[in-house]
């Protein structure tokens, strides 16, 4: 963070990471160009022209989005990705090896545990789901193999809430690394470093990026030898997004603080008006005061994002007919665009558990999840509200 100069959030987001080239030879660009070129040529045979060798390695796009994800999460440290999963998997591969345990929030992204349970596993690294919620179901699933804990907060698509600073503790005591991924909220609600994880991850496909048009992963992080490795590995395995992807990424962290504000506003008006619709049994989302965790969120988090749980009054097909008659909340998978998706966790995003795991953890045939754009909030209540009728 070597920004001091940029203090507001705003600020960093759009300053960060791509302050102009005012120097002799520099071209004073507000914006920081593509840099699409795969190899850099040296002048001498040692010394790698501005640190550039090989793309894969380093790349000045790249770099100035991965100083620009650092600011925004209050760490030394950025690193991007091909993807969430793929940044995921470079903090298993770095941190863990064969024989090594976890423990992980039990209704963590659906994709997080195939990747977990289907993959890793294959390497001989375990995992415990527990509800984490409760910070003492993480002590009791602590064995002498114990590596790592993993959470989310807010969870998908059930949105419980876990205490971060108190499971940091926890970690510390034990010699754990924390790890979460900080998705659902966006570092402009929620900073997990400042509570005492070591890690955090997100997919930038979401909020981060904000326009649904790229793929994209990022870790931050403060810890330096931690960061050697993961940095070592982001460039031996290669899972590193393209110089274009980089750009979009960073031409959305630009509007991050504005578009949060406005998710989290159309989100309260909507969660409150389907609180008070009849065919609607149960309305989850952080910022209502029937959340469970509520006093917790308003602690931990600067605002409750935009993503809305809830349970219709009715059977499958009473989903399938409302979801048909949406107009303006396009039926798809994903979240934290500027457009406002509506998905079927059971069908859709959480297909890949199986039904039973699913019951456990209260993923029913009735349960919908919202992610609000920054739509006029209007159209977004009346839309839902034709489908409900
Ligand atoms: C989408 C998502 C991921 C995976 O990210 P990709 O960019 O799709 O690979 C991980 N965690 C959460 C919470 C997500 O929503």
């Amino acid at each position: 963070m070597k920004n001091d100069k940029y203090k507001g959030f705003a600020t960093k987001a759009i300053h960060s990471g791509e302050e102009p080239n005012l120097k002799d030879g520099g071209t004073g660009d507000v914006v920081v160009p593509i840099h699409i070129s795969s190899t850099f040529a040296r002048k001498e045979i040692e010394v790698p022209t501005a640190g550039y060798e090989y793309s894969r390695s380093l790349n000045p796009t790249r770099k100035a989005l991965e100083e620009k994800l650092a600011v925004l999460e209050n760490a030394k440290y950025g690193l991007a990705f091909a993807s969430g999963l793929a940044a995921e998997s470079i903090i298993i591969l770095s941190l863990l090896k064969s024989g090594d345990h976890l423990i992980a929030f039990d209704d963590l992204y659906g994709g997080t545990k195939r990747l977990f349970n289907k993959v890793f596993s294959d390497f001989g690294i375990t995992v415990t789901y527990v509800n984490a919620t409760n910070p003492n179901n993480i002590i009791t699933a602590i064995k002498k193999e114990t590596k790592l804990i993993w959470l989310e907060t807010p969870t998908n698509p059930l949105l419980k809430i876990c205490d971060i600073k108190a499971i940091s503790e926890i970690a510390k005591k034990n010699e754990l690394y924390l790890v979460v991924d900080n998705t659902f909220l966006s570092p402009y609600f929620q900073n997990p470093l400042d509570l005492g994880a070591d890690l955090v991850v997100h997919s930038s496909t979401k909020y981060i990026g904000g326009h649904s048009d790229v793929i994209g992963g990022s870790i931050m992080l403060s810890d330096s030898t931690i960061y050697e490795k993961l940095q070592f590995n982001q460039n031996a395995i290669g899972a590193i997004p393209s110089p274009f992807d980089c750009f979009l990424t960073m031409r959305g962290i630009k509007t991050l603080e504005i578009r949060m504000k406005k998710h989290a506003e159309n989100a309260i008006v909507l969660a409150r008006a389907l609180e008070k619709h009849p065919k609607i049994k149960k309305v989850i989302y952080p910022g209502l005061e029937s959340h469970p965790q509520f006093v917790l969120s308003k602690k931990q988090c600067r605002g409750f994002g935009g993503i809305i749980t809830f349970l219709i009054d009715g059977d499958i097909n009473n989903v399938k007919k409302f979801m048909a008659k949406l107009k303006v909340f396009a039926l798809a998978e994903s979240l934290g665009g500027v457009e406002s998706l509506i998905e079927h966790p059971a069908l859709m995003t959480h297909a890949s558990l199986v039904q039973t795991e699913r019951e456990k953890l209260g993923i029913t045939d009735n349960l919908i999840r919202v992610s609000v754009g920054i739509e006029d909030v209007s159209d977004l209540w009346n839309d839902l509200q034709q489908a409900l009728d």
